[in-house]
């Protein structure tokens, strides 16, 4: 459920990248020099620096959730799919745990989340799953563009917090300006890679301003969701 293919930072300045962290965490990490970036498939832009954190990796959601499911089930839980809830009021509980997505504010109006639709797309790639590779913004510190393993088409790739704030209840396709601009980037840094698309779809970001995680208590309801991103898609 989780690959360890690790990780590879490409910034333009070594303080954008996650060093100092790792170094106060003790995590391990190298510095690449070009042609050890080349060969994990990415080119290292002049003057640039590729930073690889060899334990990070991806957890195959689906499978995870499954588990997680299962092992409830094993913990005495009761699941009951496809039921809509329209107001907490309608539970009969002590404790009500919401974690419902982009949707949560339909539920606690007042967590304080914004609701993007951003753009992924996926390549064709042969050989080895490759490591994620995230590039980092000078402006924001935070990521750009990334690349990840995907075991269907080889990569998916996509421009992080791209997009436009939505009702995450509206539907959305996916958005070719987007697609074209990861192209390019594709095209850019990893010659291994077909540059040409061949899937792209749409996934809702729910992000709190400063990209932390919510957990928070209100009486009998705790509310909780993940830090930037969540789930809903739509393929093209
Ligand atoms: C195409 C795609 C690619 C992604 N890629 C990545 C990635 O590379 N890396 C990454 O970290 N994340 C990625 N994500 C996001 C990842 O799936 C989410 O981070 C994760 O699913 C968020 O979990 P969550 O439990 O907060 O919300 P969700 O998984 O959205 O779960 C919320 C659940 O609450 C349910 N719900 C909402 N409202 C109600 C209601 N009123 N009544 C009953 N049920 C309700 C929803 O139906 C849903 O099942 C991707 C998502 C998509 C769609």
């Amino acid at each position: 459920m989780i690959d360890l293919h690790g990780i590879v930072e490409l910034v333009s300045v070594r303080e954008l990248s996650s060093a100092a962290g790792l170094d106060a965490c003790g995590v391990e990490y190298r510095w690449l020099d070009d042609r050890s970036a080349r060969e994990l498939g990415a080119v290292v832009p002049p003057g640039w620096h590729a930073l690889l954190q060899p334990e990070a990796g991806t957890v195959r959601a689906d499978l995870a959730r499954h588990v997680f499911l299962e092992l409830a089930v094993a913990g005495g839980a009761t699941v009951e799919a496809g039921r809509r809830i329209e107001s907490l009021d309608e539970l009969d509980a002590d404790i009500v745990v919401v974690t419902a997505g982009a949707w949560v504010r339909d539920l606690v109006p007042d967590v304080p989340v914004e609701v993007t639709r951003e753009t992924v797309a996926y390549f064709h790639h042969d050989g080895p799953p490759m490591p994620a590779i995230v590039e980092l913004d000078e402006i924001t510190r935070g990521h750009g563009l990334y690349l990840l393993h995907d075991p269907v088409h080889g990569v998916k790739a996509g421009v992080h917090h791209g997009g436009l704030e939505v009702d995450p209840s509206s539907g959305g396709a996916p958005d070719a300006e987007s697609v074209e601009r990861v192209a390019d980037w594709v095209r850019a840094r990893f010659p291994d890679v077909d540059p040409e698309p061949v899937a792209a779809e749409t996934c809702l970001y729910t992000s709190t301003a400063d990209g932390s995680f919510v957990l928070e208590r209100r009486g009998r309801i705790v509310v909780g969701r993940p830090a930037r991103v969540t789930a809903s898609s739509s393929r093209r």
